[in-house]
């Protein structure tokens, strides 16, 4: 081989390698650890864009999603609400999804196929993710959407269910026709925070009936105006899986394995939760101050949660109240009285920004070895 062709193949490779690692992520990327046994996959499941009420085209949503660092998309339009109709007739209703697809393809960005099925109270609005053909769902009645969902082995959510507009108290009421989809195997998650909505009404629904808790951001502008500019993230869900493919996706959303987040909120079931807290900070260190026996011990923050802790051991803190923040990506020091100098302690701390029930607060334990 002579040397300009070496050159050329240089210059090839070097373009086929950039196209395979070219990344559009922006500053505000989101990131939360892995636990044991699983890898934690960032979605948001729920949103729109103008193939619905949404102000954007598909390929936008994508390109948020990169740019937020996210895993796993969908793209929720209304089935039958289509108010750009007229400006953008759209017989059918798996485009969305197609050219999300398009605009992900040279990225690991999972687009999983969704759409939302749209009724006034009590059936409410609901998701069906992991569909093959978004057409079928399209019905006049209520309960064909959800039997052709089933058909289809979607995996489907219940949709704000305290958003004021249907329930005027802001809480939400399980219907009949819902309780009968449970039943049916037809409805399987529920939407605990929705925009920027917290109910822990909802997650009250979801620990009794055994549905999935999901959050998510249901965007119609843009993530930019409504979320990071005012310095936030969107809503997400945390899906904890054994694989990074729609089928490994699929397959741990209908175990509920999910933590929802939005900010310095996090809402799952205890399982999770607690491993996901417990993996977001990592001890880096821990000496005791020269001739005392006050602990130091030094703690990151490796999640893009800020952490809100109160101290629930038998020993108290030096110079730090016994709630304190870890901001997103912070490291800190805690001094810890331990009154005579261990060779190993539990640092045991409540984390008041999460919840495993309405009110209930998990606490997290982290066996520490002094250096
Ligand atoms: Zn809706
Ligand atoms: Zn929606």
């Amino acid at each position: 081989m002579n040397s300009k062709k070496i050159l050329i193949l240089l210059i090839l490779s070097s373009v086929i390698s950039y196209g395979q690692i070219h990344s559009h992520a922006g500053a505000k990327a989101i990131n939360y650890p892995n636990i044991e046994g699983y890898l934690t996959l960032k979605t948001d499941l729920h949103q729109h864009t103008v193939f619905s009420d949404g102000n954007v085209w598909p390929n936008i949503r994508v390109q948020e999603a990169l740019r937020e660092n996210l895993d796993a998309i969908s793209l929720t339009e209304h089935l039958e609400y289509q108010p750009h109709k007229e400006d953008i007739p759209h017989p059918d209703r798996n485009r969305s999804y197609e050219i999300a697809l398009e605009e992900a393809k040279e990225h690991e960005l999972l687009i999983v196929h969704g759409s939302e099925i749209t009724r006034s109270e009590p059936v409410g609005h609901s998701n069906a993710v992991f569909i093959t053909d978004a057409n079928p769902l399209l019905a006049e009645d209520a309960a064909t959407p959800f039997a052709e969902a089933k058909k289809q082995n979607a995996f489907v959510f219940w949709n704000h269910p305290a958003w004021y507009a249907q329930r005027p108290e802001g809480n939400p009421v399980l219907s009949d026709f819902q309780k009968e989809r449970i039943k049916n195997c037809e409805l399987h998650g529920i939407e605990v925070i929705n925009t920027f909505d917290y109910a822990e009404e909802s997650l009250q629904i979801a620990l009794d009936n055994n549905l999935t808790i999901m959050g998510t951001s249901d965007i119609h502008g843009l993530i930019d105006w409504d979320y990071t500019e005012k310095g936030m993230h969107r809503p997400i869900t945390l899906v904890f899986v054994k694989e990074r493919s729609i089928e490994g996706l699929r397959e741990a959303l209908f175990k509920g394995q999910t933590v929802a987040v939005y900010n310095e909120l996090l809402v799952g079931k205890p399982e999770f939760l607690i491993p996901l807290i417990k993996a977001s900070v990592v001890i880096k260190e821990a000496i005791y101050l020269p001739e005392t026996s006050v602990l130091k011990v030094t703690l990151e923050n490796v999640s893009s949660s800020d952490l809100i802790f109160e101290n629930n051991m038998p020993y108290t803190f030096y110079s730090k109240p016994p709630l304190f923040t870890i901001t997103a990506g912070e490291t800190i020091d805690l001094q810890i009285k331990t009154l005579e100098t261990k060779n190993k302690i539990n640092l045991e701390l409540k984390a008041m920004g999460a919840y495993t029930a309405p009110k209930e607060h998990p606490l997290i334990s982290w066996e520490i070895i002094v250096n």
